[in-house]
Order: structure tokens, then sequence, then C-alpha cells
């Protein structure tokens, strides 16, 4: 132990995790704050929430706290709620193959117990070394028993224990690291790096839900242009995604991901609201027009008919990875299927579109996929043209655009390359 005053930010303690700690000591348990916080405490940053580790068990805490509530099935963990915050309270640990299997098994199985273990074991079960430095803030006092402290000040991420081991004992801990590369700028050594290129198939096993926490933390946290360029070094994009790095290889799909990224983390940045959606849609874009071509060639399809088999078939097959909930599965279609209809600027049809609920969205995605390179005979600028119109200039716009939609109607085949063809009514 040491006496670290310097070391952390204690301005920036929640008073909420204070009074979490503070309430758990004076009934007799140890409590500490660890993990994340800690790491972002030493780093000068102020913490986006706060884990605590004691001694006492859930229904102890939960008894200490009104209010809060034992959340997780396997593993027991407390949620202290004030107002908006929570601060996290877990009880040490013993090293257990099983306690980070995600709360999402569905069969039925007896769940394992809780196996709770000494201050020590508590150590030794986490990920990282500067994941597992504990802070004391009564005593100001800094336990470090795995050279945390050092590797945060040295921007090192390394595995308590054999990484290997530990990356097969929870092959999540390989997205953790990437993320910790991502948003904290930490370094991913060369071993290490090979560790994870040789076991990046252990992400299969992953449960797709927990997967897919795992990607909103990776891609809808500020950093996820940085998480894309780690996950692709690192050799798991493909793990994770198999379809979408697939038509990395024959079109500007990685190009059309990063902007998407890039995007979300601007609006982060700018406070405004973010949806995976944006991020799923631009992921599996070419794999979806690949595949509705595909239909369209195989058999007598309309356009309608292939893009809604071709969105089913292609979502289905990314939720055998990473599961996408209802709610986001059905915006990026519709983000997918308006990219057929903003072609159509003829009429009341502009007007209309911009009504839609997901315009705006379906907007921005055109103007990523004309960024990454594809060819849309300048729509973007149109449409952009368009909205900034006083809406009396508006119906001569329609006219300009100097197409004749009837002469249109007869099908033509289709180039692979041109992802904007002959208006679909939809
Ligand atoms: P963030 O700043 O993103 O919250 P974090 O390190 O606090 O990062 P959490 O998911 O909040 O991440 O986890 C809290 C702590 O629990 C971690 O710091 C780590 O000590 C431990 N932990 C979380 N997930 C694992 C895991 N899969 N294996 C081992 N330890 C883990
Ligand atoms: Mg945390």
């Amino acid at each position: 132990m040491n006496h670290a005053l310097s070391l952390i930010h204690e301005e920036n303690i929640s008073i909420n995790a204070l009074k979490v700690v503070n309430r758990l000591t004076e009934h007799g348990y140890q409590a500490y704050l660890v993990g994340g916080c800690i790491r972002d405490l030493i780093l000068g940053k102020v913490p986006k929430d706060f884990d605590v580790a004691t001694d006492a068990h859930p229904e102890d805490i939960r008894d200490l706290f009104r209010n809060s509530r034992i959340v997780g099935k396997r593993f027991k963990i407390v949620h202290v709620r004030f107002g908006r915050e929570i601060v996290e309270v877990t009880t040490f640990r013993a090293p257990h193959d099983e306690q980070y299997e995600d709360n999402h098994s569905e069969s039925g199985m007896t769940l394992v117990d809780n196996i709770y273990g000494t201050f020590e074991e508590d150590v030794f079960r986490r990920d990282f070394a500067m994941n597992a430095v504990y802070y004391q803030p009564e005593a100001h006092e800094i336990t470090d028993l795995a050279g945390g402290v050092e590797d945060i000040q040295l921007k090192r991420i390394r595995t308590i224990g054999d990484p290997e081991a530990r990356f097969r004992e929870d092959p999540v801990r390989m997205l953790r690291a990437i993320r910790f590369e991502a948003k904290l700028e930490f370094h991913i050594s060369d071993e290490l790096h090979n560790t994870i290129r040789s076991l990046g198939h252990l992400i299969q096993d992953v449960s797709a839900a927990r997967l897919f926490e795992e990607v909103l933390k990776l891609f809808m946290s500020g950093h996820g242009a940085a998480a894309l360029d780690s996950m692709v070094n690192h050799e798991l994009y493909g793990w994770m995604f198999p379809d979408s790095k697939r038509s990395m290889e024959e079109h500007p799909a990685e190009e059309l991901v990063r902007l998407a990224l890039t995007s979300t983390d601007s609006r982060i940045a700018e406070g405004k609201p973010v949806t995976p959606a944006f991020i799923y849609a631009a992921m599996l874009w070419f794999p979806f027009v690949d595949e509705r071509d595909q239909l369209q060639k195989e058999g007598r399809i309309s356009h309608v008919a292939a893009s809604h088999e071709a969105a089913n078939n292609i979502l289905s097959k990314q939720q055998l990875f990473t599961s996408i909930p209802r709610r986001f599965s059905g915006t990026i279609r519709d983000i997918w299927f308006l990219q057929f209809r903003l072609p159509n600027r003829a009429t009341k049809k502009p007007d209309t579109l911009m009504e839609h609920k997901r315009f705006r969205a379906a907007y921005d995605f055109l103007l990523i996929r004309e960024a990454a390179g594809e060819e849309t005979g300048n729509l973007g600028d149109w449409w952009t043209e368009y909205q900034e119109a006083a809406p009396e200039r508006r119906p001569e716009m329609k006219q300009s655009t100097g197409k004749r939609r009837k002469r249109k109607r007869k099908r033509k085949p289709r180039s692979p390359n041109a992802m904007i063809d002959t208006p679909t009514p939809t």
C-alpha cells in the first residue's frame, strides 16, 4: 500500500460514490473504488461512472441502501441509484471460469452460484493491471498489487497473468483491450497483438447479445473511428462482422464505415443524438446491395421484393454474431430503402420524403456514401440545395432534374457499381 494523494485527482470523485464507500465502511465492511474510475482519476479525467468493490454480500449491500437493486443473474451486482447516477457495487469475486458469462442465457440451466472471494482474489480476477488499482478514499490509500499504476502512467495494456489463458477464459477481454486502446490511446504490445490475432476466432463463442453490448461500447462512446482502426489492425473485425469485412475487399466499404463512425463521434462530441442503426446500416450496406443484386439476377423479383429479402437475409446473418434489437433493425431497413427513393426527385416526392421520420438519417447516409466514393450523380448536393431552398423555389428545382421518370420505367440490367438506379416505388 502507498499513500498517493498526488496521483489521484480527488476533486473528480463523485460525492455519491464517496457516500457508498463511507456507508459500507461505517458498517464494518471493506470498500474501495476500483476499475475505470481510478484509471481516469490518475489520468486526470472525470470518470463517467464509479465502481465499488466490497466484501459485503449483495443482500447486505441492498439492505444498506434504500435506492438500490440487485442486477445480474449469474453474478449479482448492486446498483445504487442517485438520480441519474448509478454507482455499481460488486462483491469481491474469486476467479471462476463462468463469472463473465453474460446474463443472457436463455437455456434455463441452473445458474452458477455466486462465488465470492477475498480482496486478493478480486484483484487477480480482473482483466488488466490498469483496471486492478483500488482506492480507499477515507484513508487516501491506493492498493496496487498488480502494478497497475505504472501501467496507467506508461499507457500500457497488460493482462493480469498469461494473456492467452485470460483471453480464453473470456474472449471479450480482447475487445476490451481494443476499446482501451481506442479510447485511452493506451498501447497494445506486439506480443499482446499476436495473442489477439491468434485467438480472434474465440469471439464466436461469445453470445450475440453480449457482443452487441460490446459493439455499443466500442462504437458509441465517442471513439468509434479509432475503435474500428484498432479492430481492423488486430484482426478482430471480421470475427464480429464477417459480411462487412468481406465487402471491404471490393467496395469502398471500410471508408463508408469509418465515415459513419466519424460522424457518430462528432455528434457525440456535440451532444447530438446518435443511433447504432446508422453504423450497422453502413457496415452492412454493401453486403445488402450485393445480396439484392444477386437476388434480382437469380429470379424474376421486383426491386421492392429483392430489397426486403436482401435486408432480411443480411440482418439475420449478422444476428448470428451480434444481436440487433428490433428497434434498430427497423431503422436500418428504413435508411437502406430510402436510398432507393432519394433519386426520385419529381412531382411531390421530395416533400413527402422529407416528412419521413428517417429522412435525415437517410440523407446523412447518402452523403457518406458519396464521400466514400459511390457515384450518385451529385444527388447529395441536390438534396442539400433542395432543403435549403425557399419553398417557392422548390417546384422549379424538381423540374430541373432533367429526368423524365416515365421514360425510365423500363428496367435495365444494373452495372455492379451503380448503386442508385431507377426510382423504386416502396
Ligand atoms: P469504462 O471506463 O469503460 O467503464 P471499466 O474498466 O470501468 O471501463 P467496466 O466494464 O465498467 O470497465 O468494468 C469495471 C471493472 O471490472 C474493470 O475495470 C475490470 O476491473 C473489471 N472487469 C470488467 N469486465 C471484465 C472482464 N471481462 N474480465 C475481467 N475483469 C473485468
Ligand atoms: Mg466502469
